[in-house]
């Protein structure tokens, strides 16, 4: 066996303490890190690699990732989040990088016990045997509780210089941060957008609403109000003048459309899916909700509208009200 392995790293304290500790055994590490739609971490990790002085190489997940979230065989979460899954989809595709860059074992910063969604012994014997990398898949922070693994019976790990860390407690892990002369200590946090509830609640209804989907409604999940008009159709409003920017560069023609205010104060509204009649009369009546009054007294809210490559202005009568609690997204 060559005294190579992959590392995953996310830039947390886990992944780096995993390295640390089998840098010091003498090992090459070649760190890989996960980019999905719905996590943020690629700074820390650029970040934790340049510290650890290992090579890094980021990877972002793609299309198929977004049906790991829609059916999951070992389920979500607190929230939308496939744990074991996601795992075991990332460890597949960094068995492959392991075999590209010649490195003969992986090595991940997992604490048993730590997450209750994929962390817990039974999910990292799932992820082993689903990934086929059972016994090359060194956890170095729990290893004295696992089985040994490859490289320790081969002698390539001296399994005594690995640890047997388990539960939720960081005690222990600062300690070794400190005792490895970290400087840096990050706090813990999965950077992951599926864990939160309310991106739950929008990635779930377009699991639900939408025959096909792409990587451009996920990006839409992350920000804004947002509220089913009917099984075909859906509006975002923006929450602030950077989120209505944002949503008026999402617009595209045959898939949403845009109203802007154009006299007053307000949310812009991006309409995904089917515009009727009804579904547009929806989407301004959601919008004036969260309005102002026209700036000059009197005069009549008028909205900037495009759809379908055409731009036009609609007035909007006065008086018009709605309740946005009869439209929010389901909630389970
Ligand atoms: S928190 Fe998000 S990125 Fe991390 S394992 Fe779970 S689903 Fe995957």
């Amino acid at each position: 066996m060559k005294k190579k392995a992959v590392a995953l790293l996310s830039g947390g304290l886990d992944s780096k303490l995993a390295i640390r500790i089998v840098q010091a055994q003498g090992i090459e590490i070649e760190a890989l890190s996960f980019k999905t739609q719905f996590n943020c971490c690629n700074d820390e990790a650029g970040q934790a690699a340049r510290e650890l002085g290992v090579p890094v190489t980021m990877l972002s997940t793609d299309e198929e990732y977004l049906r790991v979230v829609e059916k999951p065989k070992y389920g979500y979460g607190r929230a939308v989040n496939p744990c074991t899954d996601c795992r075991i989809y990332m460890f597949a595709l960094a068995a492959k990088f392991m075999e590209k860059v010649g490195a003969s074992f992986m090595i991940s910063g997992e604490v048993i016990g730590q997450r209750p969604n994929s962390q817990m012994k039974r999910q990292l014997e799932i992820i082993d045997r689903d990934t086929g990398l059972g016994g090359l898949l060194v956890r170095p922070l729990s290893a004295k509780l696992l089985p040994p693994t490859k490289p320790e019976i081969e002698g390539i790990l001296d399994r005594e210089k690995l640890h047997g860390i388990s539960g939720r407690s960081r005690k222990e892990l600062i300690q070794m941060a400190h005792d490895f002369g970290m400087k840096d200590i990050p706090q813990p946090s999965t950077g992951c957008l599926l864990t939160e509830p309310e991106v739950g609640f929008r990635v779930k209804d377009i699991f639900k609403n939408q025959k096909e989907y792409t990587r451009w409604d996920f990006d839409l999940v992350k920000f804004g109000r947002h509220f089913r008009l009917s099984e075909n159709a859906k509006v975002i409003l923006g929450k602030s003048e950077e989120q209505n920017l944002k949503l008026e560069a999402y617009y595209e023609e045959g898939k949403s459309s845009l109203f802007i205010p154009n006299n007053f104060y307000g949310p812009s509204a991006l309409l995904i899916g089917e515009l009727t009649e009804e579904t547009k009369d929806l989407a301004i009546k959601l919008l004036m909700n969260y309005s102002k009054k026209p700036r000059v007294e009197g005069e009549e809210p008028v909205l900037d509208f495009k759809t379908g490559g055409e731009e036009s202005q609609v007035s909007v009568a006065v008086g018009t009200s709605i309740n946005p609690v009869d439209y929010q997204l389901e909630r389970k």
